[in-house]
C-alpha cells in the first residue's frame, strides 16, 4: 500500500493533437520516461494530423482522387483498425468525415449552419468504402476527389495506448493518463485506492461530475457533445456527425464513456455508439465486451451491467 503523503513525482501537460494531454507518474524512474511518452504523443500528430502539411494523412487527402500514398506502418495499421469499426457500426464511425467537418466548422464559424443542399452534396463524399488500402506495400489512397480522412475519432485513443505501452516499459506501476477525454489508470492511485474518474455532467462547467467510476488498468474514454458545439433555435450543434444525415448526430445522448482494455477501439467505440444511440449501441457493446455509460439527454445514466457496482452517482449533481 502507498503512504498517505506519496506525492505525483512527475507530470507533462501539453498540447497536442488538437487537445490538452496530462501524463502524471507516481513511481521513481528516470526523469525522460515522461519526455519519451511526450515525444511519441507528438510524433503520432505528425503522422496523422488532417493539418500538418507532410502528414501522411495531409498527404493522402491532398492526393485524393488522384492515386495512392506510401504511408507509415503505424498509420496504416490505426487506418486498417479504423475501418473494421467502420464495418463493424455501418459506417456509423467514419473516418472518410472530414469534408463535413470542414463543412460546418464546429468551433471555427461561429454559429454557422449550412444549407440543406450543402449538406446533401457533402455527405456523398463520405464514403468509408472508399479508402483503399494496399497492405503489401503500405499504400493508401482514397478513391475521388474532394474526399478526406479524418482521425480524430481514434488517434487520441491510439496515442494514449502508445503512451501506456512506454510507461510500462520503463517500468512505471502507478500513472494516470488523459489524452483529452481517453483516460488510462496504471496501477493505483497515491492514497493506495483504486482510480476514481470523474463522469462529467454534459450540460455542466469541466469539472461537475455526476458520478465517479472507479477502476485501474482500464482505459475510460468519454465522447460527447459538450466539447465543441453550439447552440442555435434551440438546437444542439456540437462536433460529432452523423454520416447518414450529414448532421449532428441526434441519437437523444449527451454523451458516453467506454470502459475497455484497448483505448484505440473505446475511442473509435465512443464515437460509434454517440451516433447510433442507446437501442443500437447495446448489441454492439456485448459483442465487443466493453462496458458503458450512457447519458441521456435529460441526465439519466444507463451503466452496462459490468459496471453497476463501480460507478457511484453523486446525487448534489442530478
Ligand atoms: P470523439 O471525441 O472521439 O468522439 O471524436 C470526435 C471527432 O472525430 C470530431 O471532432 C471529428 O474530428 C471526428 N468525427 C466526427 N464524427 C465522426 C464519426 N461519425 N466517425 C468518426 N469520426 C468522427
Ligand atoms: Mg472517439
Amino acid at each position: 500500500m502507498r503512504q498517505q503523503n506519496d506525492e505525483t513525482i512527475a507530470e507533462k501537460v501539453f498540447y497536442a493533437l488538437g487537445t490538452i494531454n496530462l501524463i502524471k507518474i507516481f513511481d521513481h524512474v528516470e526523469g525522460s520516461v515522461i519526455d519519451l511518452a511526450v515525444e511519441r504523443v507528438h510524433q503520432i500528430e505528425q503522422r496523422m494530423s488532417a493539418f500538418l502539411p507532410g502528414s501522411d494523412i495531409f498527404e493522402m487527402n491532398k492526393n485524393a482522387g488522384n492515386g495512392y500514398t506510401r504511408i507509415h506502418k503505424e498509420t496504416f495499421r490505426l487506418l486498417e483498425r479504423g475501418n473494421y469499426f467502420e464495418e463493424l457500426t455501418g459506417g456509423a464511425f467514419n473516418m472518410m468525415v472530414r469534408p463535413l467537418v470542414e463543412l460546418w466548422g464546429i468551433g471555427k464559424k461561429g454559429n454557422y449552419v449550412p444549407e440543406e443542399k450543402e449538406i446533401k452534396r457533402i455527405r456523398k463524399l463520405v464514403d468509408y468504402k472508399s479508402l483503399l488500402l494496399d497492405k503489401k506495400n503500405c499504400l493508401a489512397a482514397l478513391k475521388h476527389p474532394g474526399q478526406a480522412l479524418d482521425l480524430g475519432g481514434i488517434a487520441k485513443g491510439y496515442a494514449a495506448d502508445e503512451v501506456k505501452r512506454i510507461l510500462t516499459k520503463n517500468k512505471v506501476k502507478n500513472a494516470l493518463i488523459n489524452l483529452g477525454g481517453n483516460v488510462l489508470t496504471l496501477g493505483q492511485h497515491p492514497d493506495g485506492d483504486l482510480w476514481r474518474i470523474g463522469i462529467q455532467n454534459p450540460l455542466k462547467p469541466t469539472g461537475s461530475y455526476l458520478g465517479t467510476l472507479s477502476m485501474t488498468d482500464k482505459t475510460i474514454v468519454t465522447s460527447g457533445c459538450n466539447e465543441r458545439f453550439f447552440m442555435k433555435g434551440g438546437i444542439r450543434y456540437h462536433h460529432i456527425l452523423d454520416p447518414r444525415t450529414g448532421s449532428s448526430a441526434r441519437s437523444s445522448l449527451l454523451s458516453v464513456t467506454v470502459v475497455a482494455d484497448c483505448s484505440t477501439d473505446a475511442d473509435a467505440l465512443t464515437t460509434a455508439l454517440f451516433v447510433l444511440g442507446l437501442r443500437d449501441g447495446i448489441p454492439l457493446l456485448r459483442r465487443q465486451k466493453a462496458e458503458a455509460i450512457f447519458i441521456t439527454e435529460n441526465l439519466g445514466i444507463y451503466l452496462t451491467d459490468g459496471l453497476k457496482n463501480l460507478f457511484s452517482i453523486k446525487q448534489d449533481e442530478r
